[in-house]
Parts: C-alpha cells; sequence; structure tokens
C-alpha cells in the first residue's frame, strides 16, 4: 500500500477539504489496484521506473498542491527554495523529462532533491503525493471503440496467460472514473492543467501565501 503522508490542516478550510478529498481519490484508487494486482499477479518488474524517464506529467492545481504539501510535511521542503530550483533546472530537464525521478534528480547540478533523494535508479523521489497519472499507468482499464472497458497494460510488466484472463474477471480500475473525480473537485480548474514544473511553482506560490497569512 502507499506511503500516504498525514496531513497536518493548513488553517484553510475549503484547501484541507481539497486535500482530505485528492487523498480519498488515491486511496480509494489504490484499493482497487491492490485487489487487481492481487487477483491477477500481474505487476512492474523490479526497479523499473521506464515510465517515468521520458515524460513529464501534466497535472490539475489540485493535484500539484497536494504533491507540495507532501514535500512540505514529508521533507520539509521550503516553498521558496523549491520554487527557484523549479524555476532553474538545468537543460538536461527540458520539458518532457520528469525531475522527480531519482535518475534525473541525480542528473541535476541542483543538489538539494540529491541530497534528499539517493539515486536509485528508476523511483520515483515524490511517490506519496505522485499525481494521478503516475498511479494509474499499467493498472488501469480505458474505453474501446465501443466503450468497453479494457485493462491496458505497460509493455514491460510482467505478465502471464493466467493473470491476463484474470483481468477479465477482476477489472482493472477505470482510468477516466478517477480523473472525473479529480477534475470534478474544481470545475473551475479543469482547462488549467500545467506540466509538473510549472505545477509546482504555482502550488507553492499559494501555499507560502496562504501559510503567510495563517502566521501574520
Ligand atoms: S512524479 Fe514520480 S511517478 Fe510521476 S513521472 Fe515523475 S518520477 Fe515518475
Amino acid at each position: 500500500m502507499d506511503d500516504f503522508i498525514k496531513m497536518k490542516g493548513s488553517g484553510n478550510i475549503t484547501f484541507d477539504a481539497d486535500m482530505a478529498a485528492v487523498n480519498k481519490i488515491y486511496q480509494d484508487l489504490e484499493g482497487k489496484q491492490a485487489i487487481f494486482i492481487k487477483e491477477t499477479g500481474i505487476h512492474c518488474p523490479a526497479g523499473c521506473g521506464d515510465c517515468c524517464t521520458r515524460f513529464e506529467p501534466d497535472i490539475l492545481p489540485v493535484e500539484a498542491e497536494f504533491l507540495a504539501m507532501q514535500m512540505l510535511q514529508k521533507e520539509g521542503v521550503d516553498p521558496a527554495a523549491e520554487i527557484v530550483r523549479m524555476e532553474n533546472l538545468s537543460e538536461q530537464f527540458s520539458q518532457g523529462v520528469c525531475p522527480m525521478q531519482q535518475y534525473n534528480v541525480a542528473l541535476s547540478v541542483t543538489t538539494e532533491r540529491a541530497a534528499i533523494a539517493p539515486a536509485i535508479a528508476g523511483a520515483c523521489t515524490v511517490y506519496s503525493g505522485r499525481p494521478l497519472v503516475c498511479r494509474i499507468f499499467g493498472f488501469a482499464s480505458y474505453a474501446d471503440k465501443t466503450g468497453n472497458p479494457v485493462y491496458v497494460p505497460c509493455k514491460l510488466m510482467t505478465q502471464t496467460e493466467e493473470s491476463l484472463q484474470g483481468t477479465s474477471k477482476i477489472l482493472a480500475p477505470i482510468a477516466t472514473a478517477y480523473g472525473t473525480r479529480m477534475e470534478s473537485l474544481r470545475p473551475q480548474d479543469a482547462v488549467q492543467r500545467l506540466f509538473l514544473r510549472k505545477a509546482l511553482v504555482r502550488a507553492f506560490q499559494k501555499i507560502g501565501m496562504m501559510f503567510s497569512f495563517k502566521e501574520s
């Protein structure tokens, strides 16, 4: 199971309710995936992380804020420093390379995250706060041309004929259902998706402001 960090409240009732709702979506998804994995035996190759290597998620503000809160509370990052770091990623981190993958962190000329997360290729440094798309990949069903849900594995996954047959009995969670739930938390933000690094900057700006109001 995931290692969700129990968040302390920010003091902003609406914001805290949103964070609890995101947590609930992730926990519901994880619960369904745990059943799917148990019944089918399908899993990722050990230490893989290939799906993160050439990919940067584009995420909703509410997902970015959840991730930022996890980083604040798990790692104690400083919002202002994290904004500077995200805005000054080296060219190796051109868009399309997730700056949160351990291998990418190890390449980074900025060392804060490397110090937090020593280099182990193929792992996420923000696992407990990672966005929805990262949780869904390889463990979700999508509608086919006729609208019927079909399980879509990652090509690198370990699977057998028997395990794939199991997917006809136990359906992997339907990806769009969780995407819709996430969007419905703040319908006005549905068109505000940004690549992770930019979404995180905005999230830390918002949270930094919220905390400074709280302290003043
Ligand atoms: S946030 Fe984590 S899981 Fe998602 S792409 Fe980046 S490194 Fe991979």
